[in-house]
């Protein structure tokens, strides 16, 4: 039997490695990236129940409604598997409660729209076969295939949903320092359009230019501090934030192997090879950016 109800986890994600190689007819950007789930996680509890969606929501910024990503996954599931047979009656109660914070350059709202897609496939006997999850996903976000994926890690072309799993990070802690203010990805993908043009063909084999760098033990992957970790986004949000380059800074002036952007941002993140470097680096951040979180990577299944 099924079971009717369901907590589950929704992870961050940090971007080790970011640049923007092209852009399709559509206007996406295309990508090649360096994913790594992390563990400051939504939480979101699913029941089934009668017809339709039941939708409640905790947490600053986040739509209370039907425009959360949650509400529109589940919508959409559920639009996709009526009518199939043996389905209880078609329709969800579901309460989220944010901790990743939002608009962060942290993935938080494609992750929990992964979560919810593959949370609501259990409740209702997996109608849906992954590859399927995968069609729904991409309808709500570029990264929510890398969401609904087992691995905690993988590098990224397309617009970011041509996956190829690589071992997680091993042997550090990571801060993250969020700000407290958001930025919009669609603006700055928009502004790094506008300001940047590169020669494709500096852009070929970028991924095999970072990935020579990392030391890909069986255990996970370890990166040189020298490893030419760049987001592109950072021309942009950096440019348009100064204090996100002094943020860089400090976490390495607390002992970070390396220092990122992550995503469109605005939040940065240390990787400490010395789990107290990291603990002191946090409290200190805490005490002037409250949303800052010591977290690890998440580690293979
Ligand atoms: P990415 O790193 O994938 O670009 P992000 O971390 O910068 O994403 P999100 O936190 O996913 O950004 O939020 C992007 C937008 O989506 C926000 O404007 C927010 O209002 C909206 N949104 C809808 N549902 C959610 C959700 N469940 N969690 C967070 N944001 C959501």
């Amino acid at each position: 039997m099924q079971p009717a109800r369901v907590t589950v986890r929704a992870p961050a994600k940090i971007n080790l490695f970011l640049r923007i190689t092209g852009r399709r007819p559509d206007g996406y950007h295309l990508l090649s990236t360096w994913m790594q789930k992390v563990d400051l996680c939504d939480t979101i509890e699913l029941a089934v129940c009668g017809e339709g969606i039941r939708f409640s929501c905790t947490g600053d910024g986040v739509p209370g409604d039907r425009d959360n990503l949650v509400y529109r996954a589940a919508d959409l599931y559920l639009q996709a598997v009526r009518g199939r047979d043996g389905l209880p009656a078609l329709g969800a109660a579901i309460e989220l409660r944010k901790r990743i914070p939002v608009a962060a350059g942290l993935g938080g709202g494609s992750s929990d729209a992964a979560a919810t897609l593959r949370a609501m496939n259990g409740l209702f006997g997996s109608a849906l076969a992954p590859d399927e999850l995968v069609g729904l996903g991409l309808r709500l976000g570029a990264d929510v295939p890398f969401f609904l994926a087992d691995s905690p890690a993988a590098l990224a072309t397309g617009i970011g949903e041509i996956l190829r799993p690589v071992p997680s990070l091993q042997g550090y802690s990571v801060v993250l320092v969020n700000p407290g203010f958001p930025v919009s990805t669609r603006w700055a993908y928009q502004t790094f359009a506008l300001t940047k043009k590169e020669d494709a063909s500096n852009l070929a084999n970028l991924q095999e230019c970072v990935v020579e760098d990392v030391c890909w033990g069986d255990s996970g992957a370890m990166i040189q501090p020298d490893a030419p970790l760049v987001n592109d986004l950072e021309t942009v949000t950096v440019a348009r934030y100064p204090l996100l380059e002094r943020l860089k800074g400090e976490l390495l002036r607390h002992g970070a192997v390396q220092a990122l952007m992550s995503g469109s941002g605005p939040t940065v993140f240390g990787l400490f090879a010395d789990h107290h470097k990291a603990e002191a680096c946090c409290a200190a951040c805490k005490s002037r950016f409250a949303a800052s979180y010591l977290v690890a990577p998440v580690g293979e299944k």
